[in-house]
This record gives C-alpha cells, structure tokens and sequence, in this order.
C-alpha cells in the first residue's frame, strides 16, 4: 500500500501525521508562522543565493499561502 501524504506546512512527503518533522517542535505540534517562514526562506535563499530577500520573502508567502497549514493564516492576508 502506498501513501500519498505531504505536510500540510511545506509540501514535502510523509509517511503518516499532518506534519513532516521539520514544521513541528519536539512535542509534534505545528511551528508558528514566523519560525516556519523563517526557515523556509532561509532555504530558499540557500538554493538560490542570487535571488534578492524581497523576491523570496514574496515568493514564500505565496507558496505557503497555498498549504493548508497556513492558507487561512492573517499573516498571508495581504499576499
Ligand atoms: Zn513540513
């Protein structure tokens, strides 16, 4: 039997839960917005460190605003 889970924060593939193990703390609850954005443009800065700040800030918040983890977040309303 195949799964087909992805966390519902980032996007990448899980076996079981809601969350991969990177958008949770160590009791496996959900980060908030600010860490995981944080973290999410680090590593996006990290895969293209020609890109400028402002681009991948915008280009995290539309993604995220796309993830049911964070679609309906106030942080993304005016994205
Ligand atoms: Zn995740």
């Amino acid at each position: 039997m195949t799964t087909d889970l992805n966390c519902e924060s980032c996007g990448m593939p899980i076996e079981s839960g809601h969350y991969c193990q990177f958008c949770t703390d160590e009791r496996g609850f959900l980060q908030d917005f600010d860490t995981r954005f944080a973290a999410m443009v680090d590593w996006q800065q990290r895969r293209t460190p020609d890109a400028s700040r402002e681009t991948i800030e915008a280009e995290t918040r539309s993604y995220m605003s796309g993830m049911p983890a964070w679609r309906n977040h106030p942080r993304l309303a005016n994205a």
